[in-house]
């Protein structure tokens, strides 16, 4: 029995070369299997300063009471249960608390027309003056600033929001429910989104509901603002935003071309970094949605490479969003996506499915055949070992976002998320939110809680953290200098959010 272990250990580990020489006892065996594994996770190899450690042991006492805590008590384990159910949880939880004030790098993987609060788009966008609304024939509500809006397929006459609030029994009643128009929260998500395809709809619907407001010329000013300030607040220095660029319009009736709207949001970027002169901007990944005819997919391609050449560091990249089981799989397109510029990057929606090979599923092979610099979500990829290969080989990060995941009906229990695998061997990966404004997070820290908290090992602390913060920078696509810029400014940031720890500042 003894040298069974012998042997066991010796294949997985391949340490020992004499394996038939060598004994363990079932105890040693048992602790260099344990230990090897540890060695494998992310954040291993991070060494911690004796001012980290301390750190560290005061975020894993929190830590292992709240896991153990949930352990006994099912019903208080925010880390399996729903983002909506578990959200009163997570904001008592002093693990947040610490994940708020944790700086934690770039975002590489937000949709800006999803990225701010619903609460602050409630308390500013529906009380700005002239906000209209309407109804279309599948009851969604559509809102828009335009004194002579166009139908947008409504069956109702516009009506201004200003009066509707003034005739309702209560405008507090009424802000709740013109929240409920831009925010998936539900108590009995269970209930209320039984089906992928319900809660697809009515989050495709959100879109729909704030697109012309959007493109209201101070509405995009000021959301755009606020998306700065909401990453900054959350300790974000930096983000790689997936977005295209529409038409904008003002209240007299004039209307500006969509490259008005990339020189308002290069303009507020830069006012924003002077006034905060620690955050380093934005770059943009070009997109386009899936979901509509070829020819408009492949007109709008050759329209991201015109913006790309105009303007080469800020234009990083192209994708394709929206459902990916219900749009067009990359394959139909190989022969216009090989033809990308040289100085450009694909990043990829890819594997964001449980269909095991649909159509869907080889979005993940055709992204890595297109050369994908990144993989937005890339939640198949466990099933699909030679891929899997090839992702740690050519070090593609797998940009996950949690509560997305969780929310869109991939996976109920975040503990059963392939972000566990991922880790589990160190797999290049980044925390990210994808669309946070459309389901009541706000910021990073939310998500960050998952990736420490249900897909991190129980003893994972504050090197997984902090090898996850510095992923977020290393998979970005600053340039070489940008970079050296952005480790710097990370490390200062880092270094005093640890004397806050330790001064009492935090906690
Ligand atoms: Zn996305």
């Amino acid at each position: 029995m003894r040298a069974l272990y012998v042997i066991f250990v010796a294949i997985l580990l391949q340490l020992l070369p004499h394996a038939d020489t060598v004994f363990l006892s079932y105890e040693d065996a048992r602790k260099t299997i344990v230990q090897a594994e540890d060695r494998l996770l992310t954040g291993s190899r991070i060494y911690l300063n004796d001012k980290e450690d301390k750190v560290n042991k005061m975020f894993m006492r929190y830590k292992l009471d709240e896991l153990g805590a949930g352990f006994f008590d099912a019903d208080v384990n925010a880390a399996g249960l729903h983002f909506f159910k578990g959200k009163k949880l997570v904001e008592k939880s002093k693990i947040l608390k610490f994940l708020k004030r944790l700086p934690k790098g770039a975002n590489l993987h937000l949709h800006p027309t999803a990225s701010v609060s619903s609460e602050w788009v409630v308390r500013n966008i529906s009380y700005t003056p002239g906000l209209l609304r309407c109804t279309d024939k599948n009851g969604v509500s559509i809102l828009s600033f335009r004194r002579t809006p166009s139908k947008h397929g409504c069956i109702t006459k516009y009506v201004l929001v200003k009066d509707e609030r003034r005739r309702s029994l209560s405008p507090a009643g009424y802000d709740r429910g013109f929240e409920k128009l831009i925010n998936l929260y539900t108590p009995v998500p269970e209930y209320d989104y039984p089906t992928i395809k319900t809660v697809w709809t009515k989050f495709q619907n959100m879109f729909r509901t704030m697109s012309d407001v959007l493109r209201y010329l101070p509405v995009f000013r000021a959301y755009s603002w606020r998306m700065l300030e909401e990453m900054y607040e959350d300790k974000l220095m930096y983000a790689e935003l997936r977005m295209e660029f529409k038409e904008l319009y003002d209240y007299s009736g004039r209307t500006f071309p969509p490259e008005s709207s990339l020189k308002e949001l290069l303009s507020i970027v830069n006012d924003f970094r002077r006034q905060n002169p620690k955050f380093m901007g934005i770059k943009v990944i070009f997109t386009t949605r899936r979901d509509v005819e070829s020819n408009k997919v492949i007109e709008n391609f050759s329209h991201f490479k015109k913006l790309h050449l105009a303007y080469p560091d800020f234009i990083i990249g192209f994708d394709l969003v929206g459902q990916e089981d219900l749009g067009q799989p990359l394959y139909n397109f190989i022969s216009e996506f090989v033809n990308l510029p040289k100085t450009a990057k694909y990043f990829f929606h890819a594997g964001e499915t449980n269909w095991y090979g649909a159509s869907t599923d080889f979005n993940l092979l055709d992204a890595l055949l297109l050369n994908t610099t990144r993989i937005g979500h890339g939640y198949a990829l466990m099933k699909h070992p030679i891929i899997l290969n090839a992702v740690k080989a050519r070090d593609i990060a797998i940009e996950v976002s949690p509560i997305s995941n969780q929310v869109l009906h991939l996976v109920n229990d975040l503990r059963n998320h392939p972000g566990s695998f991922f880790m589990s061997q160190n797999l290049p990966m980044v925390i990210c939110n994808d669309d946070p404004g459309l389901w009541g997070s706000k910021g990073l820290s939310y998500d960050f809680y998952y990736a420490i908290m249900s897909f991190a090992p129980n003893h994972a602390g504050l090197k997984t953290l902090k090898k996850l913060v510095w992923n977020s920078i290393r998979y970005s696509t600053l340039n070489k200098q940008e970079m050296r810029f952005a480790f710097q400014s990370l490390e200062k940031t880092w270094n005093q959010f640890i004397n806050d720890v330790l001064q009492g500042k935090v906690f």
